[in-house]
């Protein structure tokens, strides 16, 4: 809010000349002191700093510590126009790097992930063709008109256009005040349109009004808390967080709302249009460059009310965050995997905590981790039981393989076959799910028995037929499909094995002749605006059969769809990952919930060569609270999370002795950690062993509850010096243990 903005703390100014120490984005094992530029500057304020030759972006951190020669201090060279980082951020990045153990620049690089966040004041205005005529015609006012008439609809910088047109940048300022050049705010400086809070919402059945209220009075309440808002898919969850954005946005308090996934935001930012009469702020990597700066600006200056986003719209520079929702709460792709290594739905309980917003959690099929937390009354939960309207659960049956007369390369039983046949008679939809993309997951010669693997990576080549291409689902290396063998050069010997959303998808056509199949799978889409499209045809009845990976499992409503086929609902199951059963039991919930939305009943059929297996048995009976007591007994007695803390140790590097003699001399000397009743195991192949060439070596770090864990392995890791290529992450809370 403004007022926040104007309060001007004296204790927290540098005057011209004092010595500030200055956070930047480069990996530095310290602060650096600066004098305070001309004008002074302010705690927390982005500023330009000379390092070495180069200019880079830091941002003040407090007073100079002084501890060099005063003589060589050099000085801070601009304070950038854009508001100060608040004392909440600053306290939520070093809670944060704490946490996962990352180096502060990295942390800083994670909040200023906007491009042109350097650039000049000037640089963000843009010049058109005014209506006057220059009052004399020179050479060079000439040159900038004809750019202007040759590039009618553009808008450029002053730069780009003075560079254009061969002038100096005083020309273009002298039209401008002629009229005969008009300048304007930069897109990217629009504020965004108001959001209508005062709209009213659907009017809510009294269950989700009791939730509702709920969420609001906390709101009201004011101060830090986290909710669990359970209830099965279409049940109105998002019906009733919205009711809280509502509040959030009453109290004059930002809102954010994390989605696991690019491709449901288009349908979100249009309900949220719908509810609130404008469009909310976007955040995430398909969002342009010009976009980008303008959403972490204004959310930044408390104009951006609402941010809708991925995972790092945690990390922009709210004002007033009050509400952040995560929805779909359990979703793996809240882990970050690469670099910082965090998870969104525990950084947004953070960040919440710091600054007194409320968190709400929404799923159908929560993780252990949040269920734990609601049960121990550490979160508030909420539960929605019907779903909204007529629509009622899909009943859930097996189809046990062992029993179907099944031919060689097919993966439709008859059984399946047949409930697809009666939905195409009564003109409803059925999708058919398999969580592998591509035409078939092996490629294998026929004459000596290879598989095709990557060259990079500890991965096998997943043929691609849409693509005419084997790809390599680790690195994303491809090449085309061979039709000689690499290992032995045989000719034409080479064979799909096994099935892939592709393969699945001719299948069916052969099955069904006349009925139209849509294959739904994230690389078949040049963009998120083609998948959009697809998605929305469907939705309208537009395809009889969809073919679908993991992507429609998540969020999308297709009102005419009344019949799941799960191909392979075994997949899952294999595998020593202590997470495998909870997964296994979250999607195949959550595929099923596709089914019925509507007024027409749903069924959900389960392909399995093991119906007796308890996961498989649990999600059929729909006994959730069964299921999840029975994997917290497990999980408890094995002392992992959420009932022990846990962290990996990945080194990597490109020689795979070296990388285990890393890890052996670590596990050796292990005092820091047994000083704590922490546990070190391996070092083990990482569970992705290989990479683009580096080889990847695991360490996995268990202790009792309670223990100060990361100072433990900080102490650990500390002596540790990385020769040549050799890299060392840290990943707290791994997803696979
Ligand atoms: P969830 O987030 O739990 O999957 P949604 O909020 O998306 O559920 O609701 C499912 C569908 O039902 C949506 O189309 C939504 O607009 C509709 N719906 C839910 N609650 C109501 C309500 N009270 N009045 C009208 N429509 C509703
Ligand atoms: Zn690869």
């Amino acid at each position: 809010t403004p007022e926040r903005q104007g309060k001007v703390n004296e204790a927290e100014v540098f005057r011209e000349g004092a010595l500030v120490a200055v956070l930047t984005t480069q990996p530095l094992g310290r602060l650096l002191d600066y004098k305070a530029p001309e004008g002074g500057c302010r705690l927390g304020a982005f500023v330009e700093v000379p390092l070495g030759p180069r200019k880079v972006l830091g941002v003040v951190w407090g007073p100079g510590k002084g501890d060099y020669d005063l003589a060589r201090v050099r000085s801070v060279i601009r304070v950038l126009d854009v508001a100060p980082m608040l004392e909440e951020m600053r306290q939520f990045l070093s809670r944060a790097a704490d946490y996962t153990l990352t180096p502060m620049p990295a942390m800083l690089r994670l909040a200023t992930r906007a491009p042109g966040l350097s650039d000049p004041p000037s640089m963000r205005k843009v010049y058109r063709r005014g209506t006057a005529e220059p009052t004399r015609l020179t050479d060079a006012r000439r040159r900038v008109l004809e750019v202007l008439a040759d590039y009618g609809s553009l808008a450029f910088t002053l730069k780009e256009l003075a560079e254009m047109a061969g002038v100096t940048p005083s020309v273009v300022k002298g039209m401008v005040a002629q009229g005969a050049v008009r300048e304007e705010a930069s897109p990217r400086d629009l504020p965004f349109p108001p959001l209508d809070h005062t709209r009213p919402g659907k009017s809510l059945t009294a269950d989700q009004q009791a939730a509702a209220g709920h969420l609001r009075a906390g709101l009201a309440g004011g101060g830090y808390g986290t909710t669990l808002l359970k209830g099965v898919t279409g049940s109105g969850k998002t019906e009733v967080y919205l009711e809280a954005v509502a509040a959030c946005l009453a109290e004059g308090r930002q809102a954010l709302v994390l989605l696991p996934e690019i491709a449901l935001t288009a349908e979100f930012l249009t309900r949220v249009e719908a509810r609130f009469g404008a469009r909310p702020a976007e955040w995430h990597s398909g969002v342009t460059m010009t976009e980008r700066r303008r959403v972490w600006k204004m959310t930044g200056q408390g104009q951006a009310q609402l941010v809708v986003g991925a995972r790092s719209a945690l990390f922009l520079p709210f004002r007033a965050l009050g509400l952040v929702i995560v929805d779909e709460e359990h979703d793996t792709s809240y882990k970050q995997e690469d670099g910082v290594l965090y998870n969104a739905r525990d950084m947004a309980v953070l960040r919440a905590a710091i600054c007194g917003a409320r968190v709400v959690l929404a799923s159908a099929t929560p993780s252990l981790e949040s269920w734990a937390n609601a049960q121990s009354g550490k979160y508030e939960l909420l539960e929605l039981s019907a779903r909204f309207g007529a629509a009622v659960l899909p009943e859930m049956a097996a189809i046990d393989m062992r029993a179907e007369r099944m031919q060689a390369g097919t993966w439709i039983s008859p059984t399946l076959r047949d409930a697809v046949a009666t939905r195409l008679k009564r003109g409803e939809q059925s999708l058919l799910f398999i969580n592998r993309r591509g035409f078939a997951p092996v490629t294998l010669c026929r004459a000596c028995g290879q598989q095709i693997a990557c060259a990079q990576c500890d991965a096998r080549m997943v043929e691609h037929r849409f693509l005419k291409r084997l790809m390599c689902h680790q690195c994303g290396e491809t090449t085309p499909i061979p039709t000689v063998c690499p290992s032995c050069g045989a000719e034409d010997r080479l064979a799909p094995v096994g099935p892939g959303v592709e393969r699945l998808g001719e299948e069916a056509a052969a099955l069904f002749p006349e009925a139209r199949i849509a294959v739904l799978s994230s690389d078949l889409f040049g963009s998120a605006r083609a998948l959009k499209a697809a998605i929305e045809g469907i939705a309208a009845g537009e395809a009889d059969v969809i073919i679908g990976t993991q992507l429609v499992a998540k969020g999308h409503n297709f009102p005419l769809l009344t019949l799941v086929g799960v191909i392979d609902a075994d997949l899952g199951l294999q595998g020593s990952d202590l997470r495998a059963a909870e997964r296994t039991f979250q999607l195949m919930r959550q595929v099923a919930g596709r089914a019925g939305r509507a007024e027409k009943p749903g069924t959900a059929l389960l392909q399995t060569y093991q119906p007796e297996h308890p996961v498989i048995r649990a999600i059929l009976s729909g006994d959730e609270e069964g299921f999840w007591r029975a994997e917290a007994a497990e999980r408890e007695a094995a002392g992992v999370p959420p009932f022990g803390r846990m962290a990996g140790v990945i080194l990597s590097g490109p020689d795979v002795a070296q990388v285990f003699d890393l890890g052996n001399t670590l596990a050796r000397n292990d005092g820091a950690l047994r000083a704590v009743g922490a546990q070190v195991f391996g070092p083990a192949p990482a569970p992705i062993s290989r990479i683009r060439g580096r080889h990847r070596v695991r360490l996995l770090v268990k202790a009792p509850k309670g223990v100060a864990l990361q100072e433990a392995l900080a102490r650990w890791i500390a002596p540790v010096r990385l020769k040549g290529d050799l890299r060392l992450s840290v990943d707290i809370d791994p997803q696979s243990f």
